[in-house]
């Protein structure tokens, strides 16, 4: 019979300090936080050179991270996990990470070994136990998680008419059909927020585009999004690949739809003529995302890839296609050095219509 693990004391006991020194990151210590550089295995790969900045800050007092670098956050038995190569949100993976992490750390649980068992014990005595039994911690965990679940606020005072916007080519009437706008303060403070939305058109999430090129580091990515959020004994996460951006928008069965990887195309495309556009908010398909492409598509639709023209954007195009084209008829139209938001009205024509 599996041990039974007491995840609130070994949280407790499972010092976020010590996890650092353990996976060798150093971290510069700023009264109850920590920075440094994000060891997870699934951080991205710098290659062009540059040097890494700290993009992993640690709550050493909630013992919790976040990474602004690959989005990842969450307590410190989660980060075990990751960097052991497990699954957090799979609960059998999440057992095994606790128990390496206990081993690691020398951790001794005074959990009973078998809650059950505990309480078939209490529940045969013919008299109540002299002393009350203190309430079992048995909190459960992971936390209980709400995926992009619908907000219930909206970011005030975006100011459309940022140059941004206009110096990238997009007029009034985009910058409105998308809800968009600069801000200027709090968490997306010099960037472009954009309101993102589940298939039935509810807000669950502002992405950021930082607005100034330069400033982009690890800590400051381009495009940053909602991370996970505790409260109230419940954990709320964002996920984007659960999400296809603007699939509300479009009218569903679709003849025809256009998968792009970036916000920006898809805002390029409507501007021009084509609303039928959706964006993958990254340079890879999830299975969900798959999913609801075909949901979208008509049974005799056509799915128009229309990646960046780079090796990622070659990658994704390769798995939209592999995923997609048993059930539809799929088109890639692959561009070359370029991406869709550098063409003109002419060239896209040319693109979408000829094939
Ligand atoms: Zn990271």
């Amino acid at each position: 019979m599996a041990t039974w693990i007491d995840f609130r004391e070994l949280r407790q006991k499972l010092h976020f300090a010590d996890v650092l020194r353990h996976y060798n990151v150093q971290a510069k210590v700023k009264g109850d936080r920590a920075y440094g550089l994000c060891p997870l295995p699934r951080h991205p790969k710098r290659s062009d050179g540059r040097k890494r900045t700290p993009s992993l800050s640690v709550n050493l007092s909630r013992n919790i991270y976040n990474c602004f670098g690959c989005q990842n956050g969450g307590n410190a038995i989660e980060f075990v996990a990751k960097m052991e190569g497990l699954d957090p949100q799979n609960a059998e993976q999440f057992r095994e990470a606790a128990l390496k992490a206990a081993k690691i750390f020398g951790i001794e649980l005074s959990g009973r070994k078998d809650n059950r068992k505990q309480k078939e014990t209490i529940a045969q005595q013919t008299e109540p136990p002299a002393k009350k039994e203190p309430e079992a911690a048995a909190t459960p965990a992971p936390l209980p998680v709400t995926v992009n679940a619908p907000l219930d606020f909206q970011l005030k005072h975006l100011d459309p008419t940022h140059p941004y916007l206009a110096s990238r080519g997009f007029t009034p009437e985009t910058i409105e059909h998308f809800g968009l706008g600069y801000c200027s303060k709090g968490m997306m403070q010099d960037r472009i927020a954009i309101p993102v939305h589940n298939s039935a058109g509810q807000l669950v999430g502002y992405a950021g585009r930082l607005v100034d090129d330069r400033k982009v580091s690890d800590e400051r990515p381009k495009y940053l999004f909602p991370g996970p959020r505790e409260r109230d004994g419940k954990r709320w996460e964002f996920h984007k690949s659960e999400l296809l951006y603007n699939l509300h928008r479009i009218e569903k069965p679709a003849q025809d739809l256009i998968i792009v990887e970036g916000f920006a195309s898809v805002w390029w495309l409507h501007q021009h003529g084509w609303s039928n556009a959706v964006a993958l908010m990254g340079n890879s398909i999830s299975a969900a995302q798959a999913d609801s492409v075909l949901k979208a598509l008509h049974a005799d639709g056509r799915l128009w890839i229309f990646t960046d023209g780079d090796e990622a954007g070659e990658r994704c195009a390769a798995d939209i296609f592999q995923k997609v084209s048993p059930q539809r008829f799929v088109r890639w139209i692959q561009m070359i050095d370029c991406q869709p938001t550098d063409l003109t009205k002419t060239e896209l024509a040319k693109h979408l219509l000829s094939q």
